[in-house]
């Protein structure tokens, strides 16, 4: 495969002339190169097509967490679906997974995300939000188990100074974060199946 180029461990290399929107896109048909490959491809090499090309999953984005760890999706995994970000998801996905170390710290003990990224095919397929920060890369769902539940997880964050956009306990079962670069809104809310409220439960 000719457009298979080998490149330096951990580290990604873009090439780009078609518009970004298109890699959203194009995700939809994606499909996991195979292992043995040690790529990740997002697109066939088809002329003027974006090539996106990425390590093992095994890259770090953060001191604590993987491009694997970041882009886990089980319905991806079963339907064949590659849920590779575009570079803009892909740099938002590492700020996430930087401000995700401070909450590593905070907590002490192993953070395990059950979904980070999700390309737009996969966020719509699981009844995600129609602008889930999950697909820009800025949104990320975890646990701690070894801390406590997601709700001691949760009160732990709002009372700590880590400046999230939003933190969400869903449904007592996992702790829901965002990050922006921007403005942080610092909104904190709970959802149930009777809807969402704004706080934490007392
Ligand atoms: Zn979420």
């Amino acid at each position: 495969m000719p457009w298979l180029r080998r490149l330096p461990h951990s580290t990604m290399r873009m090439q780009m002339d078609w518009p970004w929107h298109s890699v959203r896109q194009r995700c939809k048909k994606a499909r996991l190169a195979k292992p043995s490959e040690r790529w990740l491809i997002s697109e066939h090499p088809l002329p003027g097509a974006i090539r996106v090309f990425y390590s093992e999953a095994t890259m770090r984005l953060s001191t604590y967490f993987s491009l694997a760890e970041m882009t886990v999706s089980g319905y991806a995994a079963r339907h064949g679906i590659s849920n590779i970000p575009g570079p803009i998801e892909l740099d938002n996905l590492k700020h996430t997974a930087q401000q995700l170390d401070r909450v590593r710290a905070l907590l002490g003990v192993p953070v395990i995300v059950s979904s980070g990224y999700r390309c737009p095919p996969v966020n719509t397929a699981i009844g995600g939000a129609k602008n889930s920060q999950h697909m820009t890369g800025q949104a990320v769902d975890f646990t701690a188990p070894s801390f406590g539940n997601p709700e001691a997880v949760a009160k732990s964050i709002a009372d700590s100074h880590i400046p999230f956009d939003q933190l969400i306990l869903e449904y007592g079962q996992w702790v829901h974060i965002s990050f922006t670069t921007r403005h942080p809104r610092g909104e904190i809310l709970t959802i149930t199946r009777d809807g969402a409220v704004k706080g934490l439960p007392k």
